[in-house]
């Protein structure tokens, strides 16, 4: 269980290989990669950073950063690195930013309710 301050939730991880639909992998949004993210992911898979740049990544923010690209299939957006099984096919390098999920500033003001949906990992204390 992970707690973090400013969140009255806590975080299940162990709820990711159990029960999770991934839903924090899809929708509309922004997964925005360092430097030493790219050169990592890149070299995890195997490639090189200009062809991991070309595949996998856009501009975004006006071209100030970069972030992944997203697939659109079945009318669901979804990261381009998730798989058919709704599993990450980068998990061990993974960018910062999907490591601190649930732990978003913006996610600290939903509503309980709606959170506990996005996410199974989410655990308020009186349940
Ligand atoms: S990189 Fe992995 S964990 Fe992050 S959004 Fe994409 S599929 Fe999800």
């Amino acid at each position: 269980m992970i707690k973090k301050e400013g969140f009255d939730f806590i975080f299940d991880e162990t709820a990711c290989q159990k029960k999770c639909k991934a839903l924090c992998c899809k929708g509309n949004g922004y997964v925005f990669l360092s430097n030493k993210e790219i050169n990592e992911i890149a070299n995890y898979l195997n490639i090189d950073r200009e062809t991991f740049l070309k595949l996998y990544t856009k501009k975004a923010i006006y071209g100030k950063r970069i972030a992944l690209v997203d697939l659109r299939i079945n009318s669901e957006t979804r990261c381009v690195f998730l798989d058919d099984n709704d599993r990450c096919e980068i998990y061990e390098k993974r960018p910062k930013q999907c490591r601190d999920f649930p732990f978003w500033k913006h996610l600290s003001k939903k509503p309980k309710e709606e959170l506990k949906k996005l996410c199974p990992g989410i655990v308020y204390a009186d349940k």
